[in-house]
C-alpha cells in the first residue's frame, strides 16, 4: 500500500512535469537555451543567415519566420521567447518595407529576394546558375553576393591600412551602407536603377557615389556570360563605391582624378577575382559588348608596351575623368596604381588618396607622400614593369 502510493506521487510529480514546463537552465531538450537552431534552412544553412541581418527567404520559413530559432516546447524562457518574437516582428516589417519600395516597378517581383548584411543592401534577381559542376539556386547566389561583398570590403581595408574610422557613421548627410541591385531581367534594371542611384539610364549598369553609394545592373549575357562576370562586376563598381565612401566621402572620378578612380577599381578587379579585367566605367561612349584591351590580362600588356617604348605618358593622362579615359588608358590607370600600392604600401596609398579626396591637386600629393612628381611618373613606372610584370601570360 504504501509502495502504490510512492508510485502514484512519483506518477503525478512527472506528469506535472510535463503539463508545467520546467524554466532554467536545465532542460535536456535545449540545453538550457529555451530555444533550438531552425533546421528549416537546407540551401542556405542556419550559420549563414546567422551572418546576415535579414533574408527575405528566412523570413518567409514557415517555421521560424526569419528569427532563425523554434522555441523549446519542453522548458519556458520568457526572456528568450521575447527575443525571437522581436526578431520575427522586425523581419516582417523589414520585408514588408522591402515589398513596398520595390515590388511595383519589377517585372516579376516574386523572382527578386533582398538581403542585408552588416554593410550592404542587396536587392536580388539574378537567375540560378552554375560555378563549375555546382547548381546555384538564386537564394544561395544572393547570400553568396553578401558574403563576397563583406570580403571585398575587408579586403579594401587591408589592402589600403584601413579601420573602420575610414568609414564615416550614418547621419543625415551620409548613408554609409552600399545599395546593390542585381537582376537579370534589363527591365528590372531600368526601373530600379534611376530610382535607388538617382539618375537616368538606359544602360544594364548604373552607380552613384560619394554620400549615398548605389549600383545596380542587369547581367549582359553578350559580356557576363557566367558568374565569374557578373562577380568581376561586381568587385570594380562595388570598390568605386568603396573609395568613394572613405573619408572625405566623395566621388573623385569627375574631378580630375579619373586615373585613380578607375585604377583602384581595376585594381581590385584584377586581384580579387581572377588576375584579369573587364570593367569599363563608359556611359557616353559606345563601347561594343565584350570590347577588352588585350583580353583583360593587362600586366602583360603593360610590359610589352614598355619592350616596344609605347607606354602611355602619365602627364597626358592624369588630369582627366574616368569617362575621358580609353581602354588602354585604364590598363594604364591599373598598373599606376598597382605600382604604387606594391613600391610604397597600402597606408602611404592611403594617405595619398585622403590627400587627394580633400582636395588637393594629385601631382603635389604625389610629391608629397611618393617624393616625385608627373614628369618622373613614367620613368619609375616603367623601370618597375620591367623588373615586375611577366612578359608572356602565366609566367
Ligand atoms: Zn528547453
Ligand atoms: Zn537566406
Ligand atoms: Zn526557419
Ligand atoms: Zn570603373
Amino acid at each position: 500500500m504504501i509502495r502504490k502510493s510512492i508510485l502514484l506521487a512519483v506518477l503525478l510529480a512527472v506528469l506535472a512535469t510535463a503539463q508545467e514546463p520546467r524554466t532554467g537552465p536545465a532542460c535536456p531538450q535545449c540545453n538550457g537555451r529555451g530555444e533550438t537552431d531552425c533546421t528549416r534552412h537546407r540551401d542556405v544553412d542556419v550559420e549563414r543567415e546567422h551572418a546576415v541581418e535579414h533574408c527575405s527567404v528566412a523570413t518567409r520559413c514557415r517555421s521560424c519566420a526569419g528569427a532563425l530559432t523554434v522555441d523549446c516546447k519542453a522548458c519556458r524562457n520568457e526572456v528568450v521567447e521575447a527575443a525571437a518574437a522581436a526578431r520575427r516582428e522586425a523581419a516582417a516589417a523589414w520585408l514588408a518595407a522591402r515589398h513596398a519600395e520595390f515590388d511595383r516597378h519589377l517585372v516579376k517581383a516574386a523572382e527578386v529576394e533582398y538581403l542585408d548584411t552588416p554593410h550592404a543592401q542587396l536587392v536580388f534577381g539574378l537567375d540560378d546558375t552554375r560555378i563549375g559542376r555546382t547548381r546555384i539556386g538564386r537564394h544561395e547566389r544572393m547570400h553568396l553576393y553578401g558574403e563576397r561583398v563583406e570580403a571585398l570590403r575587408v579586403r579594401f581595408m587591408e589592402a589600403l591600412e584601413l579601420d573602420e574610422s575610414a568609414f564615416p557613421p550614418a547621419s543625415d548627410d551620409v548613408d554609409p551602407i552600399l545599395h546593390l541591385c542585381l537582376f537579370s531581367d534589363p527591365r528590372d534594371q531600368l526601373a530600379v536603377g534611376p530610382r535607388v542611384t538617382g539618375i537616368g539610364t538606359q544602360g544594364a549598369s548604373v552607380k552613384l557615389m560619394g554620400t549615398r553609394m548605389a549600383w545596380s545592373m542587369a547581367q549582359d549575357p553578350r559580356v557576363q556570360r557566367d558568374d565569374t562576370d557578373v562577380y568581376r562586376s561586381m568587385v570594380h563598381n562595388v570598390s568605386h563605391l568603396l573609395l568613394s565612401g572613405m573619408e572625405p566621402v566623395c566621388w573623385i572620378g569627375n574631378r580630375g582624378h579619373g586615373w585613380i578612380d578607375e585604377g583602384v577599381a581595376h585594381w581590385f578587379e584584377y586581384y580579387v577575382v581572377d588576375q584579369t579585367c573587364a570593367n569599363f566605367c563608359y556611359e557616353e561612349v559606345a563601347l561594343t559588348p565584350g570590347t577588352n584591351y588585350e583580353h583583360g590580362y593587362w600586366r602583360v600588356a603593360l610590359r610589352q608596351l614598355v619592350e616596344r617604348g609605347g607606354l602611355l605618358k602619365f602627364v597626358d593622362l592624369y588630369q582627366k575623368n574616368s569617362d575621358e579615359l580609353d581602354l588602354k588608358a585604364n590598363a594604364h590607370a591599373f598598373g599606376w596604381i598597382d605600382f604604387l600600392i606594391s613600391t610604397q604600401g597600402g597606408a602611404s596609398f592611403a594617405r595619398f588618396l585622403r590627400s587627394v579626396k580633400g582636395g588637393a591637386e594629385s601631382r603635389d600629393a604625389l610629391r608629397e607622400v611618393y617624393g616625385f612628381g608627373p614628369l618622373e611618373f613614367d620613368e619609375r613606372f616603367a623601370t618597375w614593369v620591367r623588373a615586375t610584370y611577366p612578359l608572356k601570360r602565366g609566367e
